[in-house]
């Protein structure tokens, strides 16, 4: 093996990755916590796919047109020869379980989470990261309207459980294989006719996918879409029945929202409805959540006819604007003097432990004014001092750091105190 000659010093985390510190974990579990208990209220199963899946899934699923495909995938040639990508996101994995596992065989409802990293090769950026974390809830078989504003309705129930305060919810319909292709091309003629005050990207766009021309940030192209024909009024019946279904549904449930017909997003496989929610504090990317009905996928894939919708939320966006705080567990620090008390605090952490309570012993050699001192900066809420004294007389000393109170107890009794 060759030797890393570089200082290890000088290894920093991949550009668009981050660490998640111990200090910062806490809320991602309440977040998390808050989440799963949520979606499984709805009937939601936790299925976990592996990171990496054959790269041929993303291309056929999410699309050779859409951006994740074309710029954005980690891939890479495996020892064995095959073309690997890690996740850019999660709805092709679930289809491929479905499939490969036969669930929709299964009395279950086909109704899945999961909580976990995607990777883009994005330009990094505040809310942008390369290896970032989404909640994804995905729903087959289930062809009512009803289900599409269900499950906006969880994802509003999700925010408001995590204290989100300000959101806005964009809902749109993009037609199906029926009535899209021909809104599509009286897009393209549009766009084609505009073309000189397209960008680069759009002019390539207007030939392959038109439809992402929507989704370009620049000035000038959004000032182009602007009087593009939108989508909703190319609808054929049955979208258009399922659209106003879905706002019915939104308006039963009494939430508000925003019919948004440019609201398009960047994946190639959705079908009538699309939405997104905003939240205010997240500046430029303010998307919390996006996601839409992909009632063809599972089909393409050679599995069942069945249809589909889901959302992805970014666990990092989301954490951003949550109000959820975590619990902090009170624990206790047990302080020794010599190898007898050590021995003692040992045997007590192990039975206190056993009983479910956080222990804390620093094997430092330090005195105990200074492992004192180590236990009222770490916030315990109690220390356990041994000394020879203790010992002998098989009582320790208990004190609560809270008000200084000092209790003396046989190590089986110390639980008693310290539950109150
Ligand atoms: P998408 O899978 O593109 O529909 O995105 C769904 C949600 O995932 C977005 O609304 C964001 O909250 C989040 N998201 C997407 N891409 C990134 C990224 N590169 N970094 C952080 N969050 C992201």
């Amino acid at each position: 093996m060759t030797q890393d000659k570089r200082d290890p010093r000088s290894i920093a985390a991949v550009k668009g990755t981050k660490d998640i510190l111990p200090d910062e974990v806490g809320q991602w579990q309440a977040v998390e916590g808050v989440v799963r208990r949520i979606v499984e209220l709805y009937g939601y199963r936790e299925l976990r796919a592996p990171v990496i899946e054959p790269t041929e899934l993303f291309e056929k699923g999410t699309g050779e047109t859409s951006d994740i495909v074309i710029k954005e995938m980690y891939t890479f040639t495996d020892k064995g020869g095959r073309s690997i990508t890690l996740r850019p996101e999660y709805t092709p994995s679930v289809v491929r379980a479905i499939i490969e596992h036969r669930l929709d065989l299964k009395p279950e409802p086909l109704r899945y989470y999961y909580v976990g990293p995607m990777f883009r090769y994005d330009k990094p950026q505040k809310g942008r990261y390369r290896q970032f974390h989404q909640l994804d809830v995905e729903v087959f078989g289930e062809k009512d309207a009803a289900i599409d504003a269900e499950l906006v309705e969880m994802a509003d129930r999700l925010l408001r459980e995590v204290g989100v305060a300000e959101t806005e919810t964009l809902i749109n319909s993009v037609g199906c294989r029926a009535c899209r292709p021909g809104y599509l091309r009286v897009l393209r003629e549009k766009a084609e006719a505009a073309e000189e005050r397209l960008c680069e990207d759009c002019r390539r766009k207007t030939r392959t996918n038109p439809l992402r021309i929507f989704d370009c940030k620049l000035e000038g192209c959004r000032e182009a879409a602007a009087g593009f024909p939108v989508v909703t009024d190319h609808l054929c019946a049955e979208c258009s029945a399922h659209f106003s279904a879905f706002r019915a549904g939104l308006d039963a449930y009494g939430l508000a929202y925003r019919v948004e017909p440019r609201l398009v997003r960047g994946i190639d496989y959705y079908t009538k409805t699309t939405f997104e929610i905003v939240a205010s504090g997240l500046g430029a990317q303010s998307a919390v959540l996006g996601g839409g009905r992909y009632d063809d996928l599972m089909k393409d894939y050679g599995g069942p006819d069945l249809c589909a919708i889901g959302f992805a939320m970014g666990m990092e966006r989301l954490l951003a604007v949550a109000g959820v705080k975590p619990e902090k567990t009170p624990f206790v620090y047990l302080a020794y003097i010599g190898d007898e008390a050590k021995r003692a605090g040992m045997e007590t952490a192990r039975r206190l432990r056993a009983q479910g309570v956080e222990c804390l012993l620093e094997y430092k050699d330090k005195g105990l004014k200074a492992q004192l001192g180590r236990a009222s900066k770490l916030g315990a809420a109690w220390a356990v001092i041994i000394g020879e004294e203790e010992v002998r007389k098989g009582r320790f000393a208990v004190k609560s750091l809270a008000d200084g109170a000092q209790h003396e107890a046989a190590p089986d009794d110390i639980v008693k105190i310290i539950r109150g």
